[in-house]
């Protein structure tokens, strides 16, 4: 590996595999180095990426209006009902409340929307400038939850405080202060899907999936939730969690506090598919449930194995560079990728665990690099070195991936398509086909 142009301080936070291993631990799970320019947001917007997607609650960002341009419109977690979670709500702090404080302006944003709107539920995302100045935004918020006798809750978010894995966890410290209260609801059967913010309708493939094998969904966190559908989440049997990085520390604390056991899953490609709607019957012990999923992902990969073949011959031998936010979703589109016949060179995520690194390593061929929390120039650098046909990231990488004449998959909040389940193992080739093959790269030349 050619390490010109790396920071010295960000060569822990890569490895390449040579000899069958990337030899020594990797850094990860920790805060970006100063300068390196990461791809990751900030605190703030990792709380939001978990919270938002409730469709009923209301969420006042408390800081400068800046902060609140991340919304709906760059999630696109979708609603079955309500929509009040698309609008966005700022206190717009000013100089003048950095000097005197922006207690008086929260509190009358809070009543404000009480007024208008009658809400059951409020979110107040502390930002950087909020931590600087010390507002009491817990005070404020208790004082206004038993003024109005609804639920407001502080979530501790200033953007400098950590990394957007620590927002992650101050949204799931805000869910267990929602739910807390109805710890007692009586236990029934059925799971609570977490981690899955219904990104182009895919929860809705999930539940109808547990739906044929008979298992109902109490509560999802967070997408397509509502005030109503999440104080039931303790009545939960099972927590089956998606989206690990973000929702792993929800399921924690609630094995620890209600009892409710919690398995991982990924319904991203197909075999990690199949083998979640499997071990979620078998966590319940359920082996009609288990019968019936058995039969029906067996006559859907019958059915998409007749449609992917011709997609597989246009892509076999081609190589592919990922970099997602989770360790879940790289690990599962590397799989995507190898029963696509193809070459995973350069992976990397925003915020994965020792033990995701460990796995991608595992399923990994020789000389693929591997990175946590890279920057734009380290993608670019081993995307080149790597000779990647086509990217799989986010909003933040497509741009980087045209610059340099590379095919791009969007698989994060922005896409209009589902990427999971039996549809989505489709929809996600087809647009790996689409994107690699299309005609537009034999007519444009890149200037290296
Ligand atoms: S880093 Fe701070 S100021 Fe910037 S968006 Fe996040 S919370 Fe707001």
């Amino acid at each position: 590996m050619n390490d010109l142009g790396l920071l010295d301080e960000r060569k822990k936070f890569i490895r390449e595999k040579k000899d069958g291993s990337c030899r020594g631990e990797m850094k990860c799970d920790a805060n970006s180095v100063s300068g390196a320019v990461s791809q990751r947001a900030c605190v703030y917007c990792g709380a939001r990426v978990v919270l938002n997607p409730i469709t009923d609650a209301f969420h006042i960002v408390h800081g400068p209006i800046g902060c609140a341009s991340y919304t709906w419109d760059i999630r696109g977690s979708l609603s079955s009902g309500k929509d009040i979670y698309r609008n966005s709500f700022s206190t717009d702090l000013k100089e003048q409340d950095v000097i005197f404080g922006g207690e008086k302006k929260l509190e009358a944003a809070i009543n404000e929307i009480v007024d208008h709107y009658h809400p059951k539920l409020i979110f107040v995302y502390a930002t950087c400038i909020v931590g600087v100045i010390g507002d009491d935004v817990e005070a404020v918020c208790h004082r206004m939850s038993k003024l109005h006798n609804i639920r407001v809750i502080p979530v501790k978010s200033p953007g400098f405080s950590g990394n957007k894995a620590v927002g992650y966890k101050m949204a799931c410290n805000a869910i267990m202060e929602l739910i807390m209260p109805h710890k007692q609801v009586k236990k029934r059967y059925g799971v609570n899907i977490l981690g899955d913010f219904n990104l182009a309708g895919e929860l809705w493939i999930v539940k109808d999936y547990l739906r044929r094998m008979g298992i109902p969904v109490i509560a999802s966190l967070t997408g397509d939730a509502d005030y109503e559908s999440l104080i039931e989440a303790p009545a939960a049997k099972l927590n089956i969690v998606q989206c690990a990085g973000s929702s792993t520390f929800l399921a924690k604390r609630m094995e620890e506090e209600m009892g409710i056991p919690y398995i991982k899953v990924s319904f991203y490609g197909i075999e990690d598919t199949v083998n979640s709607l499997l071990r979620v019957a078998e966590a319940l012990d359920n082996k009609t449930a288990r019968a019936i999923a058995e039969e029906f992902c067996s006559a859907e990969v019958n059915k998409l194995e007749e449609e992917m073949a011709e997609y597989r011959r246009s892509l076999e031998g081609k190589k592919a560079a990922i970099y997602v936010g989770g360790g879940f979703k790289a690990i599962s589109l590397i799989r995507q990728f190898h029963s696509l016949g193809m070459e995973v060179t350069v992976v990397g995520t925003q915020t994965g665990k020792q033990e995701d690194y460990e796995l991608i390593e595992n399923l990994v061929n020789q000389e693929t690099v591997i990175f946590d929390d890279a920057n734009p120039a380290e993608l670019e650098k081993f995307m080149r070195e790597k000779g990647a046909d086509i990217l799989v990231g986010g909003v933040k990488e497509r741009p980087l991936a045209y610059k340099l004449g590379i095919a791009f998959c969007d698989h994060n909040h922005e896409r209009k398509h589902p990427l999971c389940g039996f549809d989505g193992v489709l929809n996600f080739t087809r647009e790996i086909h689409h994107s690699m093959n299309h005609p537009v790269w034999n007519s444009i030349r890149f200037v290296s």
